[in-house]
């Protein structure tokens, strides 16, 4: 029978749920035991493809084309697993579950309520997650005390009576604050939790202070005194280099072995091998990359936490940190910043995006790329905007375009997918999750990949259309990936170049610290081959 650790969150949001929950997970999986996660995000949409990414961060896409919280990500980078749609709950999932149920009549002559209709779907999608796992982690998202969260851990302190207090184990994460003048820990705000915690009824197992540094035992018996809990069960989760050393940090403070106990669990000795390795990488980077991904969402990090990780993963394995500078390229367009700059970098990245907003400017950096020789990875948008400033500069299609950017385009050198022309709705309806991609023999990609065959994830509507498939490849734009009927673009080339390459899936989303996905790793590669070389270099820049 599966057993389940829940962990909430309090005092403020994107306190580090996500990551002490993916610490559990590795500190259990090391011990041989078989892990899964839930996300539950108690917001209304019944996904995260609607969500804006300045706000809520990135979308990580599953293999079944599930469009999910970017903490999936974390699970799947700590864990190295899979996830699926099927981890990652929503309230407009739940709901509309129950509410078509009740149009269909299947609760005929009852009142549909919260409990017991809508907690027991909640409980029925946690038990469904669990099977075939000995540990299901469910982190509930928010933080104790929003309305939305309620029905969600009623639901969970249900569980606790329903599964048995040996089969469930509830983990509090909340932030404990310094004051920076006497170093002081202040553990009121998080007293505070856990009082709203309890009152609904859930007394946590295990409390985990979100700290800049390592609390004190001062800290640690208060925690403990208020939190009616052994001093052992308070844990510290304080600032770290790097994100995956918090297995570490928690598993030396003894979380392994509480869990273990509290939830009675037979597990062998844990085996770290794999993941000190990962830890040594990450400790030994000592040269440095610099990376411009010049998109539109670069205010917040965390819209593109899966770019900026594959990265980071890329750089360790070749023994390089790799500093990201978030370029916003309406600066170009506006002026306030000159391309030029991008001369200062050893690699230039365009992530995925929609809308029209800084466009012009990414093409702006892809051409300066393209005739400066500067290593460039293009994603999904990055493509596209690829194709049309190749169509633009250099197959001389004048105000060639993507439909998406402008529909009166005088050449549509991007189009919507055939299949995307008859789509109104929006919500999950883009071409999503894991499909088959044909590498051509001899190309780059071919090089880097070392495979004929890749199996990579998709969203996106637009691709590069058919009727300008001849030019650009007459005028040397390398196609080298494909899909499996031959009919879609995969990935596109710029031979001229020392690396330019371009991907309509996103490879970052499958990239592990141990295992560095191979556009990327090629891509930081070929932009730390540059820094070495730059010394050397006395091209003048052309514009
Ligand atoms: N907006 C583009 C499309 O829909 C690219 C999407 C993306 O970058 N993920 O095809």
């Amino acid at each position: 029978m599966p057993k389940y650790i829940f962990v909430t969150g309090g005092v403020v949001s994107s306190v580090g749920k996500g990551t002490v929950a993916a610490s559990v997970g590795k500190i259990l999986s090391v011990r041989g035991l078989r892990v899964g996660f839930v996300k539950i995000d108690p917001y209304v949409n019944v996904d995260a493809g609607t969500l804006n990414p300045f706000s809520h961060g990135e979308v990580f896409v599953t293999d079944d084309g599930g469009e999910t919280d970017l903490d999936l990500g974390w699970y799947e980078r700590f864990l190295d697993i899979k996830t699926s749609r099927q981890n990652n709950i929503t309230t407009g999932q739940v709901y509309a579950e129950v509410i078509a149920r009740e149009r269909r009549g299947d609760y005929l002559g009852q009142c549909v309520q919260i409990v017991p209709h809508v907690t027991d779907e909640i409980k029925a999608r946690l038990r469904a997650a669990a099977k075939g796992l000995d540990v299901l982690i469910v982190e509930v998202g928010g933080t104790v005390g929003d309305i939305e969260g309620q029905p969600f851990l009623e639901a969970i302190r249900q569980m606790r009576l329903e599964e048995g207090v040996e089969n469930t184990l509830f983990i509090h994460v909340a932030l404990v604050l310094t004051l920076k003048a006497t170093g002081e820990f202040k553990t009121k705000a998080l007293q505070h939790s856990v009082n709203a915690l309890r009152a609904l009824g859930i007394q946590p197992d295990i409390i985990v202070a979100r700290c800049e540094t390592p609390i004190d035992t001062e800290a640690r018996r208060k925690i403990a005194l208020f939190g009616t809990l052994t001093e052992k069960a308070v844990f510290s989760s304080h600032d770290v280099p790097y994100i995956y050393k918090v297995p570490a940090i928690l598993e030396e403070q003894g979380m392994g072995d509480f869990v273990v106990e509290r939830l009675g669990l037979n597990t062998g000795r844990p085996d770290w091998s794999g993941w000190r390795r990962v830890m040594e990488m990450y400790e030994n980077a000592k040269e440095t990359v610099r990376i411009a991904v010049c998109g539109k969402y670069t205010k917040l990090a965390d819209s593109y936490v899966s770019v900026k990780e594959a990265l980071q993963h890329a750089g360790v394995n070749i023994g390089a940190r790799v500093v990201i500078d978030w370029v916003n390229t309406e600066e170009f367009e506006s002026g306030v910043r000159n391309v030029l700059e991008l001369g200062g970098y050893d690699g230039v990245l365009v992530p995925g995006g929609f809308g029209r907003r800084g466009t012009e400017g990414m093409i702006q950096c892809i051409k300066f790329c393209r005739e400066n020789n500067i290593p460039f990875l293009g994603i999904c948008f990055g493509l596209q905007l690829s194709v049309v400033e190749f169509a633009r500069h250099v197959c001389g299609l004048e105000g060639a375009n993507s439909t998406e950017l402008n529909p009166e385009t005088p050449h549509p050198v991007i189009d919507l997918m055939p299949e995307q022309k008859k789509v109104r709705e929006l919500g999950g309806t883009m071409r999503l999750g894991a499909e088959t991609v044909r590498i051509v023999e001899g190309t780059l990609a071919h090089r880097l990949y070392g495979e004929t065959e890749i199996l990579q994830r998709h969203r996106h509507r637009y691709e590069v259309s058919r009727q300008y498939w001849d030019i650009l490849q007459r005028k040397g734009l390398v196609f080298s990936g494909f899909s499996p009927d031959g009919k879609r673009v995969e990935i596109v080339e710029n031979p001229s170049n020392t690396f330019f390459l371009a991907t309509q899936y996103h490879p970052e989303y499958l990239s592990r610290p141990s295992r560095p996905e191979p556009a990327y790793l090629g891509f930081v590669t070929a932009a730390y081959n540059r820094r070495r070389l730059a010394a050397e270099a006395t091209t003048p820049l052309k514009m």
